[in-house]
């Protein structure tokens, strides 16, 4: 994200005192700094990068897999609905990364440290009165994992280089997609692509494809991981490159990983289709005669990073995009879709949706996700009775965890969190506790599919990435058990055509098993195992 230069106040005379021995020295103001972090976190949260949006559009015109296309046409939707509405694109807004440049002949004007100003930008973001964002960091993540309800601290990189200016990159990273951070100590020898091609399938949909591979290559094992993540703060330009050809060994990997990685069928939300990820980025530094370290980050549908530059002229003003910038794009629950009556929902009725179906869910909607299904899953083991008002018989649940709501909003942007880290509960939540539909976002394990097959129930999934979108289908919402627990207490939603897809029907179906191997087996690119 470029930002908009005001027009330079700098003095033009070198008898300035900042003219010091041929160069100036810049003097960056405490309020400056922090105002510029806080007002760039605030823009990203509901601003994707126009890259993003270009890329995600197209794929979405080349798209053939139906799912798949339903699933990028909500993240457009939502994307631009979070533009217009200045909210955030995604429930989980993300930990702070900032990458600093610092020039040289840079002076603050400052009783802070700079690591203490880019933390108190993180705060008057993620508070701001009118887009409150959701707090998602835990101090001491071994000990009491407490949230510091402001987000911070972030995580901050510093390089000090020649010059008189202060240069910052900085993203919300998801922590869906941050869970899939891969890495390997390859011997020099060793194929990356096929690394590459061997690690995506394990890392599931939980990252909320289509977005980006960020890989680092080289160095030591810390450098190539933070390689990894730097590469993501680039923009989208896999098609620039292809239409110019690879000058660098870089430049062909980063072609042939794109080609190869799509092949793979997974798709949008890993439902099966032509476009898994939007670009390969790829850093690289020198490294030891015997390693070949890589890391492999993925950055997911709520892809979210701004670049500005401070030159002691005041604060930095990011440009926002233009609507005209977002496809024209309109989703709707499709006429083929399947109105549930969550209220009166019934086994038989669950054992009758279809891998694929669409749904649009009606009701009382429970929500819960980690900390809730611990506490539920020690009580119900321990044969203790669930808090009043926390019913789950022949009801449905949703992982989710939304962000708190700003003006006449029931809820903030409210979308699915991934559903394999409630698998170990889902036993005893279909046995003991008689849930009969599971809610949330990319696939499920082996654990938890052999427990919705013994009990007939289902998993539905809603799109990662699209939470805004589906926050809209929320009418009503109250906290009905542990309150503490903040946005990952136990709600109850009344929600109007909610949509969703059945990912794992009552017999154990899952379509994030059958739609990537039916679309790798149509772009015939990768040899398909023959179960
Ligand atoms: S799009 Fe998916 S991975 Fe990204 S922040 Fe949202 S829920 Fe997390």
């Amino acid at each position: 994200m470029s930002r908009k230069r005001p027009v330079s106040r700098r003095p033009s005379t070198s008898s300035h005192p900042n003219f010091i021995k041929g160069s100036y020295v810049t003097t960056i103001a405490k309020e400056d700094f922090i105002q510029s972090i806080a007002n760039a976190l605030q823009f990203i949260s509901y601003y994707h990068p126009p890259d993003f949006i270009k890329a995600l559009g197209e794929a979405y015109e080349r798209e053939e897999s139906e799912p798949a296309r339903d699933a990028m046409a909500q993240i457009l939707m939502n994307s631009r609905m979070s533009a217009e509405g200045h909210r955030p694109l995604c429930q989980d807004t993300g930990i702070v990364l900032v990458f600093l440049k610092i020039g040289m002949q840079v002076q603050w004007e400052t009783d802070m440290s700079v690591d203490e100003m880019v933390n108190e930008g993180v705060r008057r973001a993620y508070t701001h009165p009118d887009n409150i964002l959701r707090a998602s960091i835990v101090d001491s993540p071994l000990g009491a994992r407490k949230n510091t309800r402001d987000n911070t601290p972030a995580v901050i990189y510093h390089e000090v280089v020649p010059g008189d200016t202060v240069d910052v990159r900085l993203a919300a990273k998801g922590g869906g997609s941050e869970a899939k951070s891969k890495f390997v100590m390859l011997n020099p020898s060793d194929s990356i692509v096929d690394w590459v091609l061997a690690t995506i399938p394990t890392m599931g949909a939980g990252w909320c494809p289509p977005g980006m591979l960020g890989i680092g290559i080289g160095g030591s094992a810390e450098k190539a991981m933070v390689m990894a993540k730097e590469s993501l703060m680039d923009p989208i330009n896999i098609h620039e490159l292809t239409a110019k050809g690879a000058e660098t060994p870089a430049e062909e990997l980063r072609l042939e990983l794109f080609e190869k990685v799509n092949a793979l069928g997974i798709g949008a939300q890993g439902l099966g289709g032509l476009t898994t990820v939007l670009d390969v980025k790829i850093m690289e530094y020198p490294t030891h005669a015997v390693s070949l370290p890589v890391a492999m980050i993925p950055n997911c549908a709520a892809t979210r990073h701004a670049h500005f530059t401070l030159d002691g002229t005041g604060p930095a003003m990011l440009e926002a995009p233009s609507l005209s910038d977002w496809p024209d794009v309109t989703w709707s629950a499709g006429a083929s879709s399947i109105r549930v009556d969550l209220d009166n929902l019934t086994p038989q009725e669950v054992a009758q949706w279809q891998p694929g179906d669409r749904l649009l869910l009606n009701g009382k909607l429970l929500t819960g996700r980690d900390a809730a299904h611990k506490r539920l899953v020690d009580l119900l083991e321990k044969g203790e009775a669930l808090p009043p008002g926390v019913d789950f018989r022949n009801r449905a649940i949703y992982y989710v965890g939304p962000v708190d709501p700003v003006g006449d909003e029931v809820v903030g942007p409210a979308g699915p969190t991934t559903s394999t880290r409630m698998d170990k509960f889902t036993e005893t939540m279909l046995g003991q506790a008689g849930l009969i539909a599971m809610v949330g976002k990319a696939e499920r394990g082996p654990v938890a599919i052999e427990s919705i097959q013994k009990h007939g129930a289902a998993y539905l999934m809603a799109v990662g990435g699209a939470a805004y979108l589906v926050s809209k289908a929320i009418k009503a919402s109250r906290v009905v058990a542990f309150e503490d627990l903040g946005m990952e207490a136990i709600y109850e939603f009344e929600v109007r055509d909610m949509p969703v897809t059945v990912a794992v029907d009552a017999r154990g179906e899952s379509v994030h098993r059958t739609g990537p191997k039916k679309w790798q087996g149509i772009i015939g690119k990768i040899p398909v195992e023959v179960a």
